[in-house]
């Protein structure tokens, strides 16, 4: 997807300051962080939400919450908790629409809700 930001950190068009990456998925510093370390996972391929996953992305998917709990460990906030959440549409607040879900610890987080 050309116009879209994600794919474009995939392609190294735009900068991020990367944690993690394999064939299949990346994971670097949100920019605008919500909370102390707050990382954004995703599949490098464009599936706009977890609504458009397709049989073909179930395993990628799953293999993010694998690199969610590793980036955890080795950012430390594995002991002290954290989340991790994928927002969906217009009710979640999803802004930017390629699949990514959001890492969070490093502080006690408000709870979810309205
Ligand atoms: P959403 O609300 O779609 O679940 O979250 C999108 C997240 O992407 C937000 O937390 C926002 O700060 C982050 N974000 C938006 N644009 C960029 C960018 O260009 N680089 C990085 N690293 N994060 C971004
Ligand atoms: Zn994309």
């Amino acid at each position: 997807m050309s116009d879209c930001i994600f794919c474009k950190i995939v392609a190294g068009e735009l900068p991020s300051k990367k944690v993690f990456e394999n064939d299949e998925i990346v994971a670097f510093h949100d920019i605008q962080p919500a909370s102390p370390i707050h990382v954004l996972i995703i599949p490098k391929k464009h599936i706009p939400s977890l609504a458009d996953a397709q049989a073909e992305d179930w395993t990628t998917i799953g293999q993010v919450q694998a690199v969610a709990a590793q980036i955890a460990r080795e950012l430390d906030i594995e002991e002290s908790g954290y989340r991790v959440i994928t927002n969906v549409g217009a009710n979640a607040g999803q802004i930017v629409h390629h699949i990514h879900y959001h890492l969070m610890g490093g502080a006690r987080l408000a709870p979810l809700g309205v």
